[in-house]
């Protein structure tokens, strides 16, 4: 007779103990991937995020349900099942199984592989992580059927499931603090960060080793989960890392007691029917209109966002700010807009969507409440992306038009009362162009088209080119996207007259630059000085009866800056700025206004150029091959032909006009010292969003 195998050594895990296991381990898993869902956040997103305790804890107290939700019935299935064979290997099974979750759940965290449509790479990448954590399982489950012999769980099993989350949470102090240390303003922080995680560390290794044979690790593991879940609620419910301010306006008098300022990017003036009645309607902005002085002449400084708010915010030109390039930053001698509005007593909010408003170009500087975005306080988490989904007004990464209307309103709701300067920004009519069907174009798109337009890239490449039959698509596409954003300002100025603060307010509306349909043979902005992108819509309602009419005048809406601090009475000082107020053309006392040459600088794209409008000249000079452009305004509007390839008096005041802007620039960046900033690395998820939108390739 031949002796049959001795069958392995192993003790049967009875089902109490098997099934306290697989709490355990559920347990152990979702704290550790709750850390290391910040961790990658942190890693791939953004180095900005989680500044406060809240931003930290309120992720966590999303992340940590959802994992136990995620394995704790797995593992129970696997506890619970009967088995003589399974009963003897149940142990084993169980760490093999929480081995092989972790570790395709840490790898899809880091690669950030969370996508309902993975691409070609992603799906490589998810097939190789689970191949990864599967061999893994294998591995883990061998080794322990070897070693799982004495009766019960192994102390080191035990120990490990007590340490794995403190691992990886001291692990993200460490990451963190590391991160904020490259991060501009928090020196000191990071250090006291470090002290901390070194401090915790040293504990907590000792402890857990220590406690792992004494202690009821699945007790000890659930309460720790219970009071990271609690403690991030609890934030919420405190309104801890929401929303809130209110300022001590009580009794003060004031000219203007509330201020709404509505930019709505990317909107040539044209487009609006209240400044070009052949335009498609904008019924919502002309009603605004017809209540408010309107400007026909309006330029912007600069072809593209960020330069533009920032002359808007700060009041000098683009020349003395530097702003010029994705990742530059508004220099700190600069005062803003919001901060003179707060520190006067004003409640100051900025509500809106737009990536180059983010608050790592200073533009944030002075308000109060800051929800442009992306946000990015919480990273790109999971657990902040289930916090996006349970609350969207509060958490949301990124909101769409409709969105920021609904905050916009109930924001309004909530200070109706209060002295306030609300900025609020519509990203949209924006490209990529993609109309909601209620605003599509009536007929059928023509050959080789849809409802979406997305190829700025490869128009600018070279690689595609948009037909003149299709050409006028593209524009009706961009006019249904801002029929949409129309509809939205009409809800924001029902929800002001039905508080009944309309009347009183005093409303600026205006955008930071227009958009080139082929104007001049090219496809969206940043790249030219043309009319189609330098004017802007730019319209005033004055409290109470004020005027209402259109004005010709050249004007920058630099002088913005200016126009509302006279409005809120806040005093400034002279020749700290670049621009006059336009306060005597909205009927206030004082001199007459004076019209100042409007310089337009910082292209995004092509070779660097700057640009001055003297009453109906343009002209155009490239800094790099010297080129001169100018046009007469009055009687070639289109800018077709270019009259600086004869000698003229013309010219030469245009290029004394433009010499002298830059004079005055540079005295006024001399008087505020200012130099080269150092400019803030772009994260990848922002360049991935920059490439999405058409600007980089
Ligand atoms: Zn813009």
């Amino acid at each position: 007779m031949v002796e049959q195998p001795k069958p392995p050594s192993l003790n049967p895990l009875p089902a109490r103990e098997a099934v306290r296991l697989a709490a355990a381990s559920s347990l152990s898993l979702a704290l550790s991937l709750g850390f290391c869902d910040l961790i990658a956040s942190i890693l791939r997103d953004h180095p900005r995020a989680f500044q406060s305790l809240a931003a930290v804890l309120l992720p966590l107290s999303m992340s940590i349900p959802a994992f136990v939700l995620l394995f704790l019935p797995i593992f129970l299935l696997v506890a619970l099942l009967p088995g003589r064979a399974l009963q003897v290997r149940k142990g084993p099974i169980l760490m093999a199984l929480a081995t092989s979750l972790g570790t395709c759940l840490v790898l899809i965290l880091y690669f950030n592989l969370v996508n309902p449509h993975p691409t070609a790479m992603q799906f490589r990448l998810l097939t190789l992580t689970a191949f990864l954590a599967l061999a893994l399982g294998v591995l883990r489950y061998f080794m322990l059927r070897r070693s799982w012999e004495g009766p019960g769980v192994p102390a080191e099993i035990t120990a490990t499931l007590l340490s794995l989350p403190l691992i990886m949470g001291i692990g993200f102090l460490f990451i963190r603090a590391q991160n904020f240390r490259t991060a501009p303003g928090s020196g000191s922080r990071a250090l006291l960060w470090n002290l901390i995680a070194v401090a915790t560390l040293a504990a907590g290794g000792l402890v857990s080793i220590f406690l792992s044979r004494r202690i009821h690790v699945e007790r000890w593991l659930g309460a720790a989960a219970a009071l990271l879940i609690v403690s991030g609620l609890a934030s919420i419910l405190l309104g801890g890392a929401g929303p809130k301010a209110s300022p001590d306006s009580g009794g003060k008098s004031r000219a203007v007691r509330r201020i709404l300022f509505l930019s709505i990017d990317t909107l040539r003036a044209d487009a609006v029917s209240a400044l070009n009645p052949s335009a498609p309607p904008t019924p919502n902005l002309d009603s605004l209109a017809a209540d408010s002085v309107v400007f026909t002449r309006a330029y912007s400084p600069a072809p593209w966002t960020l330069p533009t708010f920032s002359t808007m915010m700060t009041g000098v030109t683009p020349l003395v700010h530097g702003v010029r390039k994705f990742e530059d930053r508004i220099p700190q001698a600069l005062p803003t807009l919001a901060e003179r509005m707060s520190q006067a007593g004003y409640l100051t909010a900025a509500i809106g969507d737009q990536l180059f408003l983010h608050p790592q170009h200073g533009i944030s500087r002075g308000f109060q409440s800051y929800e442009l975005s992306p946000r990015d306080e919480y990273g790109g988490s999971v657990g902040s992306r289930i916090l996006g989904w349970a609350f969207p007004a509060r958490f949301k990464r990124a909101l769409d038009t409709t969105e920021i209307t609904d905050l916009a309103v109930s924001w309004l709701k909530q200070h109706a009362h209060d002295d306030f300067f609300l900025w609020l920004h519509y990203f949209k009519p924006h490209g990529p162009y993609e109309p909601l069907p209620q605003y599509r174009p009536k007929e059928d798109p023509p050959a080789g088209m849809g409802y979406k337009f997305s190829s700025d890239n490869a128009i600018r490449a070279g690689s595609l080119v948009i037909t003149a039959e299709q050409r006028p698509w593209v524009r009706e596409l961009y006019e249904g996207e801002l029929r949409y954003v129309d509809d939205n300002v009409g809800r924001v100025l029902a929800e002001l007259k039905r508080l009944g603060i309309y009347d009183d307010m005093l409303i600026v509306f205006v955008s930071d630059h227009g958009e080139e349909f082929w104007d001049h043979d090219a496809r969206a902005h940043g790249h030219t000085f043309y009319d189609e992108l330098l004017r802007v819509p730019l319209i005033i309602k004055l409290p109470g009866a004020g005027l209402r009419e259109k004005r010709g005048e050249l004007v920058c809406t630099g002088s913005l800056f200016p126009t509302l601090l006279d409005f809120a009475a806040i005093p400034r000082e002279d020749g700290s700025i670049s621009y006059a107020p336009l306060t005597p053309l909205l009927g206030g006392a004082g001199a007459p206004y004076q019209e100042v040459p409007v310089l337009s600088a910082v292209p995004l794209y092509f070779e660097d150029r700057e640009s001055i409008v003297l009453g109906d000249t343009k002209y155009i000079v490239s800094l790099v091959t010297n080129r001169e452009q100018l046009y007469d305004l009055k009687n070639d509007p289109r800018e077709q032909r270019n009259l600086a390839t004869e000698p003229s008096d013309t010219l030469l005041q245009a290029r004394q006009a433009l010499e002298a802007a830059r004079q005055s620039s540079d005295t006024l960046r001399k008087r505020y010292g200012i130099r080269e900033e150092a400019a803030a690395p772009l994260s990848p998820e922002t360049l991935e969003q920059l490439r999405s939108l058409g600007y980089v390739r």
